[in-house]
């Protein structure tokens, strides 16, 4: 594939400026090759953009949600004018399909900025009144302050825009770290929207998690850490703010138990694993990747699902009909290699599809599928971020509820039969920050996305996460 201009600059404080850390790798992880060696952000510059969104809070809160909307709509325009090439960025930095990334994530990007942009405009909370007799209360929803922003690798821009839109819609200036593996489409972002946000509004700094990431979280005019990644970053970023007592917001891992009852459609579940269990080569915090089988459906599941899945077309971004990429990393594919072979050590698995590396360049892992499953085993508890499916038969519906919830993940699950009592009893029972019914992974802006338990807390998209970067306030006057 062409090799479009690879941005390597951060803003701060509205200037473009080479990082003084250390030089990061950057892959394409589809052959291997690096990209470029991006110097990461020093201290120093850190705490630069942190005081540069500090500065720029006090007129950035000052704006009013129409004028915050009318940039975000045009910040929406810009990447959709120049959605090739971020979607070109993005392939190639994550591997993905380019179809995919300017199919299904470009648009999700600029409808996200669009959905905040209106929804800024649309807040509304309990009435003014006079709840002591001489006195009136209102409710103010302020802005926090300065939001550090750090995003994971598997949707690169679009976890950015989760982040950045709430905050910047909600008055706050934000600090934003994108994974030291896939900075590239963040640092266009910065160079799209230093075109149109006011400086030091929105600052990006690229690096790794101990050297940018937490001198970003323990700096004391950060007011809020916001934070998707891993489960074991949640508590490092917890314990680095709470020394200065910061809000947090965290979406971390997941393994969505996918319970699918003997009346269920056969042909719509294998279609549906098929896709939302191995979409962006299964680096997904949401996949259907934890199946609970009732015990007439289970065989013909398995079959079915495992000749499906040897359908699915993994290769390089720009390979005609391609539907998967690789994974991110070499480390990352050893690791999704090391889950399949203690499965497979166990005896009483059954790899039915994929099950392999594959040879040559990139990080590709075929797109497998693991039958016989139990529930104590790893491959049914541990978030695996790989093309990696498992199969559980279940005997009873109390027995699916429970083994779904018994799991410390608590973001997403679904539920697939055709009876519309048991899918609303079973979905009121499931532990997840949301349930799907008949279908899995459908995200929508309207709509919050986040978790319970080690899932983390905090809502990503919908009100839910102008209320998260915003602060309740009460303001009473004596009459
Ligand atoms: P990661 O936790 O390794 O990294 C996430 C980000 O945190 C990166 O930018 C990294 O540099 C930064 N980081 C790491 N250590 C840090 C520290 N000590 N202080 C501050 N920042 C630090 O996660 P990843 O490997 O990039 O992404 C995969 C993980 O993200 C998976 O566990 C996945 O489930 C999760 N995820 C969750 C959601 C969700 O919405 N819940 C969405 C996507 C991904």
């Amino acid at each position: 594939m062409a090799t479009p201009t690879l941005p390597t600059e951060l803003l701060i404080d509205g200037a473009f400026v080479a990082g003084e850390g250390e030089a990061e790798p950057v892959l394409n992880p589809a052959t291997g090759e690096l990209l470029v060696a991006l110097p990461e952000a020093s201290v120093e510059q850190v705490h630069k953009a942190v005081s540069a969104a500090h500065r720029a809070f006090d007129s950035w809160s000052e704006t009013t949600p129409m004028e915050r909307s009318r940039l975000l709509l045009r910040l929406a325009d810009a990447v959709e004018a120049r959605a090739e090439e971020f979607a070109r960025l993005e392939s190639l930095n994550c591997g993905k399909p380019f179809a995919r990334a300017l199919g299904d994530e470009i648009p999700a990007v600029a409808d996200c900025l669009r959905y905040f942009a209106g929804a800024t405009r649309c807040m509304s909370g309990t009435l003014a009144g006079e709840y002591l007799s001489g006195h009136t209360s209102m409710i103010r929803r302020d802005a926090i302050g300065v939001v550090g922003s750090i995003a994971p690798w598997n949707y690169p821009l679009m976890m950015a825009v989760w982040k950045a839109a709430p905050a910047l819609a909600a008055g706050n200036t934000v600090v934003l770290k994108p994974s030291e593996q896939t900075p590239l489409s963040s640092l266009l972002l910065a160079r799209v929207a230093a075109e149109i946000l006011p400086k030091g509004v929105f600052n990006v700094i690229a690096g790794r998690g101990a050297s940018v990431g937490q001198p970003l979280v323990e700096h004391p005019k950060v007011a809020m850490v916001s934070l998707t990644g891993d489960v074991a970053t949640g508590r490092k970023v917890l314990q680095a703010a709470s020394g200065t007592r910061k809000r947090t917001h965290l979406e971390l891992g997941g393994k969505a138990p996918v319970i699918v009852f003997d009346d269920a459609d056969l042909a719509a579940v294998v279609e549906g694993l098929r896709t939302f269990g191995y979409y962006n080569a299964g680096q997904d915090c949401t996949a259907a990747c934890r199946i609970y089988a009732g015990a007439k459906i289970h065989d013909k599941l398995v079959a079915d699902l495992s000749s499906a899945v040897r359908s699915i077309r993994m290769g390089l971004q720009d390979e005609p009909d391609v539907e998967i990429g690789p994974l991110i990393s070499e480390r990352q594919r050893n690791r999704v290699a090391s889950f399949v072979e203690r499965a497979q050590m166990a005896g009483h698995m059954e790899i039915t599809a994929g099950g392999k590396l594959r040879a040559g360049a990139g990080f590709f892992f075929e797109p497998t599928v693991i039958a016989g499953a139990r529930q104590e085993d790893e491959i049914v508890r541990r978030e695996v971020f790989g093309p990696v499916v498992s199969v559980t038969r279940f005997s009873d519906t109390e027995q699916a509820i429970a083994w779904a919830n018994d799991s410390d993940y608590g973001l997403a699950s679904s539920v697939w039969t055709q009876d519309v009592g048991r899918a609303m009893r079973v979905a009121k029972k499931l532990q997840y920050g949301c349930t799907w019914i008949n279908t899995h992974f459908m995200l929508v802006n309207e709509m919050p996305h986040g978790g319970l338990k080690s899932s983390g807390y905090g809502k990503d998209m919908s009100m839910y996460a102008l209320e998260d970067y915003t602060v309740a306030r009460h303001v009473m006057l004596k009459h």
